[in-house]
């Protein structure tokens, strides 16, 4: 069984075939998909997905990238959290690429993210870009080891992978690490041990090689790990069954309810 950590199945591009999307899954052997949040204002259909699909989980949080919405609390996320099948805070994080160097906002977002976290006890999904100075630092400044989590759709050095890594945090790879051009990634996730390892499709973008180009879902996580089978010389079913039951143990409050 497969575990595709992190899609965005409430986006339009997949929103009107969520049932289609569920066969591949079946189809792939993927068990599980965890639909992460990227505003408040779209959370309630990030839910109703997860209420809906017991193969469905979902997370709550405020994309980096989102600068003309408004500032969310920790109180906020804390209650909104507190929903059994609610079982992450994020996507949150730093992205210097979209926002050149950063902002402050986009700082005390990610601050008031990993608050929320360490207050519900719900780990944290972090997307990274250009920013892993910055990111790391506010992550050992916050005490985000506390709650630990992943740093989802990794493009980063192995470098910083260790040293999220030492702060309790799992590497989950996407379908970059099929694509052509990325051969600096593959050599990372060559490396990342695979008991701290997760796969994602952050569908429906990153489709994976042969599909790239294509609007991706959570079924074609099988081609990451099917990649990442190949880089570690394994098989298969040692990496389904491996980053499944990591994204199981990280997510524990899920893994109690429905397994
Ligand atoms: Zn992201
Ligand atoms: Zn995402």
């Amino acid at each position: 069984m497969l575990v595709d950590s992190h899609c965005h199945l409430d986006f339009p591009d997949l929103a009107g075939r969520v049932d289609d999307a569920l066969a591949l899954m079946r189809e792939n052997e993927v068990t599980h998909a965890l639909c992460v949040s990227v505003t408040l204002q779209e959370f309630p259909q990030v839910r109703a997905l997860a209420e809906r699909y017991p193969q469905l989980y979902a997370s709550v949080g405020v994309h980096p990238d989102y600068d003309n919405v408004p500032q969310v609390t920790e109180q906020e996320l804390v209650t909104l959290a507190s929903h059994p099948r609610v079982i992450a805070i994020g996507e949150t994080g730093l992205d210097h690429y979209r926002i050149k160097g950063g902002a402050e906002w986009q700082r005390e977002r990610f601050r008031t993210h990993i608050r929320a976290a360490r207050s519900s006890g719900k780990p944290l999904i972090i997307h990274m870009r250009d920013a892993a100075e910055d990111t790391l630092r506010i992550m050992r400044e916050e005490k985000a080891s506390e709650v630990g989590g992943v740093m989802h759709c990794y493009t980063g050095t192995w470098e910083t992978a260790q040293a999220a890594m030492d702060l309790g945090f799992c590497i989950s790879f996407s379908g970059i690490v099929t694509f052509k051009n990325a051969a600096a990634l593959r050599e990372v996730a060559r490396k990342v041990p695979l008991k701290r390892m997760l796969i994602e499709t952050d569908s429906p973008f990153l489709a994976p090689v042969p599909y790239r180009g294509k609007t991706n879902e959570p079924g074609l996580v099988r081609y990451v790990a099917d990649e990442i089978a190949r880089l570690k010389g394994i098989s298969l079913d040692e990496v389904a069954a491996a980053t499944s039951s990591n994204f199981f143990r990280l997510f524990r409050h899920a893994a109690s309810e429905k397994r």
